[in-house]
């Protein structure tokens, strides 16, 4: 037999590499470490295996209660009157959620627009938004913008803005909070992720307490969730905790890699109803908007998105133990709770901060030929260097990294198909490195 043919010629090459550790390939030394690193977080890739499951039944029970058909995939054109998949789709997302109302469309270009939209809804001029999650991700400071920019930003709409910073230890600074509301807070603003910075994510429970606090603060505000890459990375949704309103990519969590394009805005059935006069225009809202073929892939996506962020998560479990044990700095740790994909690792090095990045692009599908290199993003004040081997164009629920090119050099990686796609990402880059003299893989003796 072929197989075992097979199996005897490996023993037999092992037992020599026993005999001299030197001779062993560098990713064979991985390959055990990698062993290594899994035995020891066995328990907590368990974990997620369960939020996975409970999510996906979660998901396909809001199918059944909604009796999705294979008529709902078809999609319209035109206006899109009266376009049943597009309204069972909202239908499910809200059931999902736990919220009143949900919009889902491939028209949202992006989370920023699905973000914006979510904002300009629920702001009039004269109102101010408070973010209390200190500085919210970077493409949202121009839809916050400046005063008489002439961008129809926010404030150039007088709508005031004002953040607070989180503490050191990542809490809320609940007296600034209390300095910072008015008369004129309507909106509060809370992002869940930990966006490219080196503090934790929000939990669900932690945003559930956060809303009773602000509830007693100031009843009337409402409050709002960047909800981007949290999505199934738990067993609950800021909108199931008393969030009045949230938004979110497809091409992050709940497209479930298969959604092309689009975002999601749901919560409070009113303040649903002004974002869509956003998307579209006053008194059309969600009732037109042509579908086109995007239906099938949206309905499968969110069928498959618990599966898949429990993949990458698991991955991300997977990075953090093995680079841990390697010797580096990550966040979060391993055994910590995630309520994001975001994995940040602090390699110290800018050679090897390239390398690992270079490495995670080479263990793509998709263009691992292509060699990513830094450059000067608009609107970033130092070079940043990604890598993205992806069918979906900047997907990131795919297994993609960032990494602004500053100190302390981190790199944040998220994402992933498949756990197996990750573990090969990870490995590569490892390989990468060694490659480069940069580190030095030695046998795992343990
Ligand atoms: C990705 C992201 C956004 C913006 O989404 P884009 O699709 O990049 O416009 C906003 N907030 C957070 C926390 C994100 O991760």
């Amino acid at each position: 037999m072929v197989i075992s043919c097979a199996n005897i010629w490996k023993r037999k090459e092992n037992q020599r590499y026993i005999v001299n550790n030197q001779e062993r390939s560098g990713w064979e030394l991985l390959e055990q470490w990698a062993e290594h690193a899994e035995a020891l977080a066995a328990p907590r890739l368990r974990e997620l295996d369960r939020t996975a499951e409970r999510n996906h039944w979660k998901v396909i029970r809001a199918f059944q209660k909604f009796k999705v058909s294979d008529f709902h995939f078809s999609g319209s054109t035109g206006y899109g009157y009266n376009d049943r998949g597009r309204e069972v789709l909202d239908e499910v997302y809200a059931e999902v959620f736990g919220a009143e109302a949900a919009l889902v469309r491939p028209h949202f270009a992006s989370g920023t627009h699905t973000i914006s939209c979510a904002l300009f809804g629920a702001l009039r001029p004269g109102d101010e938004l408070l973010y209390i999650t200190g500085r919210p991700y970077d493409t949202l400071h121009k839809v916050i913008g400046n005063e008489g920019d002439g961008n129809g930003s926010l404030k150039d709409w007088g709508i005031t803005y004002s953040e607070v910073a989180l503490l050191e230890d990542r809490g809320i600074d609940w007296a600034q909070v209390e300095r910072s509301i008015s008369s004129k807070t309507k909106v509060i603003g809370i992002q869940r992720s930990r966006g490219y910075a080196w503090r934790s994510s929000l939990s669900v429970a932690e945003i559930g307490e956060m809303v009773k606090r602000i509830r007693q603060l100031k009843p009337d505000c409402i409050i709002f969730v960047d909800n981007c890459y949290g999505e199934f990375t738990e067993e609950l949704e800021p909108t199931q905790v008393g969030v009045d309103l949230m938004a979110g990519s497809l091409i992050k969590n709940p497209g479930g890699g298969l959604a092309s394009t689009g975002g999601y805005i749901c919560g409070r059935a009113d303040l649903v109803e002004k974002a869509s006069y956003r998307l579209t225009a006053p008194g059309i809202g969600g009732e037109v908007g042509a579908m086109l073929g995007t239906l099938r892939a949206t309905y499968q996506g969110l069928f498959l998105a618990p599966h898949l962020v429990g993949q990458a998560l698991r991955g991300a479990v997977f990075a953090a133990a093995l680079l841990e044990l390697l010797g580096f700095d990550s966040n979060p740790s391993w055994d910590a709770q995630r309520s994001d994909l975001i994995q940040a690792i602090r390699f110290g090095r800018e050679d090897a901060l390239i390398a690992f990045v270079q490495g995670i692009q080479r263990a793509a599908a998709v263009d691992a030929h292509v060699v990513p290199e830094p450059w000067d993003m608009p609107g970033y004040d130092y070079p940043v260097i990604m890598a993205a081997g992806t069918f979906i164009q900047g997907g990131s629920l795919e297994l993609s990294a960032d990494a602004p090119i500053r100190e302390p050099y981190i790199a944040y990686m998220q994402g992933g198909l498949t756990y197996s796609h990750v573990k090969f990402g990870v490995l590569t880059a490892l390989l990468e490195m060694q490659k480069r003299g940069i580190i030095v893989i030695k046998p795992n003796m343990t």
